[in-house]
C-alpha cells in the first residue's frame, strides 16, 4: 500500500489551497454565492481531475477530485456542493450515461463552470426514498414534458443545466425513474430559495416544473433506468460529500490547536489541560481516519472497481466525524465558538449538511448492514460504465 500522493495530486492540493488563501478566505465572511469565484474554479481546472482532457478536464483521477474538494471545503464547506454540481453528480453522470450530443453540448461547460449545473432527485414527499418520486415525465413523441415539483435543491436558483430525477409511471417504482437533462432557462422552471442553516455559498431551491420540455436526446441512460444513473450519481457525490466533510475536520482541528495553544487560563496555555488534550486526540483520531475511508472510496472507482460499500462506509463516517469535531472545536473556544468573530460557529452550522445530504446517516447505516448481514450486497455489477469514455476528446 501506498499512502502518498502522487506529485500531480500533490500539485492539485497546493494549486487549491493558495486558490483558496488568495479568493476564498477574503470573502469568507459574506457567506453567499458568488458567481465569479465558481467560475474562476472552473477555469483553474478544480472540477475536472476525473474528467478525460477532451472534456475539460485534467485525467487525474476520483482521488485528485477528492484531495482538491477537501482542501477547498478546510476553507468554505459551503462550496463543496460544486464538486457534485460541477462534477460528480451532473457532468459526470452526464458523460457516463449521456449520448454524444450530451456529452458535446454539456459538459465542458459544467466542468469549466462556463454553466452551472443542479442534480433534482429530491421532492417533497421523496426524500431517502427516491423510488417515491412524483414528478412525472410524459414522451411528446418529438420531446419529453415534465410536471412536478422539487426541493432541497443545490444551486437551484443560479444552475443552467438540471439532471432531472423524474417517472413515467408511478406504479413501477424503481423501474419507472427517468434521468433527463434539462435547460432550466424555459417558463415551466420556476425555483425560489429556501432559507438555511449553513452552506450558503450555495443557494438551495425548492422548484416548480410546470410543462417543463426536454429533447428527447436528453435522456441519460434508459427510459425507466433512471434508478441506476442516480445510484452511480450518488457514489459518486458520496466521494465529494465525505471529502467536503474531512475538509469541516481538519478546518475544526486547525482552529482548535491554534486557540489551545493561544488561549491562557489559570495561568496556562488551555492546552495543557488533558481534557482539551483528549478532545485535540480525537479530533486528529477522527480526521484521519475520515480521510483514510473516503480516500480508499475514491481510489476504488480510479482503479475501476466497485466501491459502493467503501465510500459509503466513509461517508457515513466522515459525516459522523465533522459532526463531532465542530462540537470538539466549539467546546474548546469556549463562549469564543459561540461567537460570530471566529468561524467555529459556521463550522459548526456547515457540519450538519453531512449527515443529511447524498443519503443520511441512516441510508448509510442501511446500506452497510445490509451488506454485512448478507442481505443486500452493496457492491453489484451496477457500476459498469455503458461507454468506455476515457479517451473520448
Ligand atoms: C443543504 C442540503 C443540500 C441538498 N442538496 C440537494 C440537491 O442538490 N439535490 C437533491 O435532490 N437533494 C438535495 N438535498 C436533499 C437531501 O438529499 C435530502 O434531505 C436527504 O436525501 C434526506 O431526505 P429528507 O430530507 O426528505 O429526509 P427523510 O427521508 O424524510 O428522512 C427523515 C429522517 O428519517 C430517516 N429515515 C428515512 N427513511 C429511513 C429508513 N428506511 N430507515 C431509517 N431511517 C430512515 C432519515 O435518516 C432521517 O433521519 C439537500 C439537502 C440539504 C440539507
Amino acid at each position: 500500500m501506498n499512502f502518498d500522493l502522487t506529485e500531480e495530486q500533490a500539485a492539485m492540493e497546493r494549486m487549491a489551497k493558495n486558490f483558496a488563501e488568495k479568493e476564498i478566505v477574503p470573502n469568507l465572511k459574506k457567506e453567499e454565492f458568488n458567481r465569479e469565484l465558481v467560475r474562476q474554479m472552473g477555469e483553474l481546472g478544480l472540477f475536472g481531475s476525473a474528467f478525460p482532457e477532451g472534456m475539460g478536464g485534467s485525467a487525474s483521477g476520483f482521488l485528485a477530485h477528492s484531495v482538491v474538494c477537501e482542501t477547498i471545503s478546510t476553507y468554505d464547506s459551503g462550496l463543496r456542493a460544486l464538486f457534485n454540481l460541477q462534477a460528480m453528480t451532473v457532468p459526470y453522470a452526464m458523460m457516463e450515461w449521456g449520448n454524444d450530443s450530451v456529452r458535446k453540448k454539456y459538459v465542458k461547460a459544467l466542468v469549466s463552470a462556463q454553466k452551472l449545473g443542479c442534480t433534482c432527485f429530491s421532492e417533497p414527499n421523496a426524500g431517502s426514498d427516491i423510488a417515491a418520486i412524483e414528478t412525472k415525465v410524459v414522451d411528446k413523441g418529438d420531446h419529453f414534458l415534465i410536471n412536478g415539483s422539487k426541493t432541497w435543491i443545490s444551486n437551484g436558483t443560479v444552475a443552467d443545466y438540471a439532471v432531472v430525477y423524474c417517472t413515467h409511471d408511478r406504479s413501477l417504482k424503481h423501474n419507472g425513474l427517468c434521468a433527463i437533462v434539462v435547460e432550466t432557462k424555459q417558463r415551466g422552471w420556476q425555483p425560489h430559495e429556501i432559507p438555511k442553516l449553513g452552506d450558503k455559498a450555495s443557494p438551495i431551491a425548492e422548484i416548480g416544473l410546470e410543462d417543463v420540455v426536454a429533447p428527447k436526446g436528453n435522456l441519460l441512460g434508459e427510459w425507466g433506468g433512471g434508478f441506476k444513473v442516480a445510484m452511480t450519481a450518488l457514489d459518486r457525490g458520496r466521494i465529494s460529500v465525505g471529502s467536503g466533510a474531512v475538509g469541516i475536520c481538519q478546518a475544526c482541528l486547525n482552529a482548535s490547536v491554534k486557540y489551545a495553544n493561544e488561549r491562557v487560563q489559570f495561568g496556562r496555555p488551555i492546552r495543557d489541560y488533558q481534557m482539551v488534550k483528549h478532545l485535540i486526540a480525537d479530533m486528529v483520531t477522527y480526521t484521519e481516519t475520515a480521510r483514510l475511508m473516503v480516500r480508499r472510496g475514491a481510489w476504488l472507482n480510479d482503479q475501476g472497481r466497485p466501491f459502493t460499500r467503501e465510500i459509503a462506509v466513509a461517508k457515513y463516517f466522515a459525516g459522523e466525524a465533522a459532526v463531532r469535531a465542530a462540537g470538539w472545536a466549539m467546546e474548546i473556544h469556549g463562549g469564543m465558538g459561540y461567537s460570530l468573530e471566529l468561524p467555529v460557529e459556521k463550522y459548526y452550522r456547515d457540519s450538519k449538511l453531512y449527515q443529511v445530504g447524498e443519503g443520511t446517516a441512516n441510508i448509510m447505516r442501511l446500506l452497510i448492514a445490509d451488506d454485512a448481514l448478507g442481505l443486500k450486497k452493496a457492491n453489484r455489477p451496477r457500476l459498469k460504465v455503458p461507454v468506455d469514455f476515457r479517451d473520448l476528446s
